[in-house]
């Protein structure tokens, strides 16, 4: 599996954009940053997009995507699936047409550009070699990360935002997890607040990974708040977590 990383920040700032991780051109996991990276030939590619909660960092380019794609001359419906609550958000305050046009309705009901497809926690479901399962994880809103496995058994987990949580390790755990995407958005000092919204700091990140059995072969650390980038990355490596890696925007990840 290869996959490109066009956004992995906790915040926007230039050379710093909110997490989107494609996947084999096809897929992407939340979408934060993506019509200021990909063109129209990539962004034609994009046939589903993954959203793990419905805050505005992760959601942003779905309105960009569909007003570039109507003016396609051989354009395609991209499928939105996340669990119901972000859905429901995500229709409700994004595509009511009070603040953009409603793309699930245009050019017409049976040719939406856009597709809202909602997706049971725990069900699995299969999109050419890959089988994509939501699991939940804690945040300030209705939050799930995903499971990929490809038909080589090679697996990732994307957790999006995330705090402590115990259920979703129990239950992706007893297999290898070949790559984890794992957010510390704040530094150990802003254990509190990281705690009150839902999010981890480096020492809470290893808590969370000392629950996954086996322990991940490789993870890397997401949604880092560009302010606080040196001290969380200093306080990571006193972690000694083996192949514990932060990601660049650009990065491509073979898994
Ligand atoms: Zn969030
Ligand atoms: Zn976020």
């Amino acid at each position: 599996m290869k996959i490109k990383v066009l956004g992995c920040s906790g915040a926007e700032f230039p050379g710093h954009r909110p997490p989107s991780f494609l996947l084999n051109e096809k897929i992407l996991f939340d979408t934060g940053s993506l019509t200021n990276f990909l063109d129209t030939k990539g962004q034609l590619k994009i046939k589903y997009i993954f959203i793990t909660h419905s805050h505005l960092d992760h959601i942003l380019g779905i309105p960009f995507l569909a007003d570039n794609l109507i003016f396609a001359k051989k354009r395609n419906r991209v499928n939105i699936l996340s669990i119901p609550p972000v859905i429901k958000a995500i229709r409700k305050s994004l595509l009511d047409g009070s603040i953009w046009p409603d793309f699930t309705v245009i050019p017409s009901t049976h040719e939406a550009i856009l597709n809202l497809v909602e997706l049971k926690s725990g069900h699995s479901m299969k999109i050419d070699d890959y089988t994509i399962t939501p699991y939940p994880v804690n945040h300030s809103v209705p939050a799930t990360g995903y499971l990929v496995e490809d038909k080589r058994k090679r697996r990732f987990f994307y957790t999006g935002d995330t705090g402590a949580t115990d259920a979703t390790w129990r239950r992706i755990g007893g297999q290898p997890i070949h790559c984890l995407f794992i957010e510390a958005s704040f530094p150990n000092q802003m254990e509190e607040i990281a705690i009150r919204t839902g999010h981890l700091t480096p020492r809470l990140l290893k808590k969370e990974i000392s629950k996954i059995k086996p322990i991940p072969e490789k993870s890397f650390v997401i949604h880092i708040k560009p302010q606080y980038f040196k001290t969380i990355k200093e306080e990571l490596q006193k972690l000694k977590i083996k192949n514990l890696r932060t990601l660049r925007e650009g990065a491509i990840i073979d898994i």
